[in-house]
Parts: C-alpha cells; structure tokens; sequence
C-alpha cells in the first residue's frame, strides 16, 4: 500500500458517523493510527509493559492460514535449511528459488558440496551475488563432512564460516528444535514498530535488545515453536514491508502495535545513514580473435575474488588512450566497435565501465585465458560484466557464422 493509500474502513457508521467515516477516509494509515490514539482508542492490549507477549496466538494462526509455499519449509534436513539462509542473505525469495532447486539438484548432500569443483560451484552461483557466501559454504561443508555431521546448537554453528547469530539461529531452531530467536532485518523492523521503538537498528545494542524481546515471547510447544521464526520473518516479508508503508490493515497484530496506534509505524525503523558507496571507473575490453573471446580471472581476494572477467584497466579511457593499454599488453588492435558503457552497484562501490569491444591480434599477457561461445557459456562471469558477457556472445555468434573471419568490419 502507497504512504498516499487511504484507510477504505473506519469504525464510524450512520449520520454523523458517516461524516467522520467519509473524513477518516482521507487519512493515511499513520494519520488513522494516530488519530485512534490521541483518542484513547488503543486496545487494551496495547501496552508497553504487556510488550511482545500478546503477538504469538494471532501471528501463529495467520502464519498457518497465510504462509508462503517455499521449498526450504518443508525439510529439517540443517543442509537443506542452511543453503537456503545463506543463499536469502541479502536476496529476495523470487530471486533465489531457481537457484535453490538447481543448486540441490547439483549437491544433494553436504559432501556432494565439500567435494564440489570451485568452477562448478560458482557457475551456479552466477547472477546470485556476494560470492563469498558460496565460497564461505564450501568450507564450511568440508569442515561439516570432515565432522561427520552438522553442529545442533548456536555455539557450534556459529564456528562454522558464513554463519552468523541470525543464520545460527534460523538453522538450530528450524533443523534441531532449539529455543533460538532469529533475528534479522525483517523482524528488526517488525518489533521497532510494534513497539514503537527509535533506537538505531543497525547499533548492536539495539539488535542484542530485540533478540532478547524476542527470546522471551518463543511458544512453548514443539509445534509452535517449529514455526514461530519463519512467522516472525514472514510477517516483516508480507506485510510489515520494508522500502514503504506497512499494510497495517491486513496485519494479524495490528491490535497490538503501538506504532500502528500512535501513528509512528511508517517512521519506523530509524536507522543511521549509509555511507556513501565509493564510485569507481573503469574501461573494459571485450576482445576478440579468430572465433574467441579472452577472459581472465580476479585475484584470489577481494571483490568478485577468483570469478572471471573481461580484461579490464582503472579509469575511463578514451578512444585515444585505449588502443594503449591493448599495445601493454602485447595486442595489436585490427578493429573497434563505439563505447559500450555500463554500470554496476555493489554494496559499498559502483563501477561505471566504459567499454570497447576490439578485434585483436596476438595472445596477450599470461593469465588471458581465449575462449569460444560454449566456453564463454560455461565459465562464471559475474553479472557486474553482463553487458560485455552480452556483447561478446552476440560477436562469437557472428564470428561462427561468418567462419572466424572478419568480426568486425574495419573501422
Ligand atoms: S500494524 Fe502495521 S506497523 Fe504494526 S506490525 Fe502490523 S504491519 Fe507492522
């Protein structure tokens, strides 16, 4: 719902309720909330002291009536759980289920993963992002094989690489049962609102406050504690949403939100400001000769650490400084295509690349490895050169087509 949406209901009806429900029509939900408020309309339930302790029995019974069909809902196998929280940091459910299935299918167990070949391992990962996460899974299933088994408690999980307290927690209560509140963004925002909280979210203390909230509200049975994370999330997923107002009018807890009632929830969560992302320039080459196309791999740390990419120098280089950096490396430029731009955002960098895709003669610096349309297909390029990945396989198509000759005409 846009922050501009009306309530479309209101408590009012007849004569002059129907005034005061066509005017409560005009307000947003915040405005709504704040209204029932400042009229001591708040439930009895709404009360700082009572905090979290009235939100399980309605979360519980709209998470069974409502929960999203996802794959990693249906399993207790700790493997199967942790691929999924791994691959979910920072990637939305749509994004990831492709991903998921393929990935199981690959490496059905956690040593078909420990014994997995890097390239085979990242290829599948292409496109996902945050390449550490997969490698970071990597060595954890070798130390997990090695072990002969997952950890069942937090302490254990959270030695393993890649798990953090959130992940520990998801992968101890959702596979062993264990009392363990999961926290992450969503249920950080969620409980900010519900409890009309302005403490910075992204302070550690604030986090370790929420977790403990939290903790003391987990059901009490097997079942319901089974599920009680998965809602918590899935509540923040759905329907407390980030990036915009909250759908307050469909919430199962709304009774007892205290952001909702004093109209503060679309203000929540405060969180500091990001720092700025460093912006980064970079010319790029896709270069081509005799049917192929050159790629070399990124060092073995840092960005993108050990994935492939088009060869590629600092700064944005023009038409004239370009044909040098080529000769630096052994080339002699045959024939250019015009600037082929684009631009990538990671976390905490953007790249703006300008691009140029150049026929070439000679075999170039060690490291550049040359490869054919089936070769480029098989290698994992991140989507960071997508554009180039694009450009180049369209110039090896018409290359095959025109049998290696003549890539591209003289300019
Ligand atoms: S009532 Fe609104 S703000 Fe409160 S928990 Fe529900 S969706 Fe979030």
């Amino acid at each position: 719902m846009k922050k501009s949406e009306k309530i479309l209901s209101s408590p009012a009806g007849g004569g002059d309720r129907k005034r005061k429900r066509d005017r409560n029509m005009n307000l947003s939900i915040s405005q709504y909330g704040k209204m029932c408020y400042n009229r001591g309309m708040e439930t009895k339930r709404q009360t700082k002291e009572q905090g979290l302790s009235a939100l399980t029995p309605p979360l519980l019974a709209w998470y069974r009536a409502n929960a999203r069909d996802l794959p990693w809902r249906h399993t207790r196998d700790p493997y199967r759980i942790w691929v999924s929280e791994i691959m979910l940091q920072q990637t939305r459910v749509a994004a990831v289920l492709g991903y998921y299935a393929r990935f199981l299918e690959a490496f059905p167990s956690v040593e078909a993963l420990a014994s997995a070949p890097e390239e085979a391992l990242m290829k599948l990962w292409e496109g996902l992002g945050y390449y550490s996460r997969a490698r970071n899974l990597q060595k954890a299933a070798k130390e997990v094989a090695a072990r002969g088994g997952f950890p069942k408690d937090c302490a254990g999980l959270l030695a393993l690489p890649g798990i953090g307290e959130y992940t520990a927690s998801a992968i101890a209560s959702a596979a062993f049962g264990g009392r363990e509140a999961a926290v992450d963004g969503n249920v950080l925002r969620t409980v900010t609102r519900l409890t009309d909280d302005h403490s910075d979210i992204t302070d550690a203390k604030t986090k370790k406050k929420i977790r403990e909230q939290v903790q003391r509200i987990l059901p009490e049975s097997d079942a319901d504690l089974r599920i009680f994370n998965q809602a918590m999330m899935e509540l923040g997923a759905t329907v407390c949403v980030p990036n915009g107002p909250p759908k307050c009018l469909y919430c199962p807890v709304r009774e007892m939100c205290l952001g909702y009632a004093r109209g503060t929830a679309e203000e929540l969560p405060v969180k500091s400001p990001k720092k700025a992302r460093k912006r980064e320039e970079k010319t790029v080459f896709v270069l081509l000769q005799d049917g192929r196309t050159a790629l070399r791999k990124r060092p073995s740390s840092g960005l993108l650490a050990g994935l492939w990419e088009f060869p590629n120098a600092e700064g944005a280089l023009d038409e004239t400084a370009a044909p040098g950096v080529l000769k630096s490396w052994g080339f002699t430029p045959k024939a250019w295509t015009a600037k082929v731009n684009a631009k990538h955002i990671f976390s905490h960098v953007e790249w703006h690349m300008t691009g140029y895709i150049a026929e070439v003669r000679g075999s170039g610096p060690p490291g550049f490895v040359w490869m054919d349309a089936e070769g480029l297909k098989a290698h994992a390029v991140p989507s960071a050169f997508s554009r180039y990945c694009a450009e180049a396989a369209k110039a090896l198509e018409v290359a095959g087509q025109e049998g290696n000759d003549g890539i591209l005409e003289k300019e």
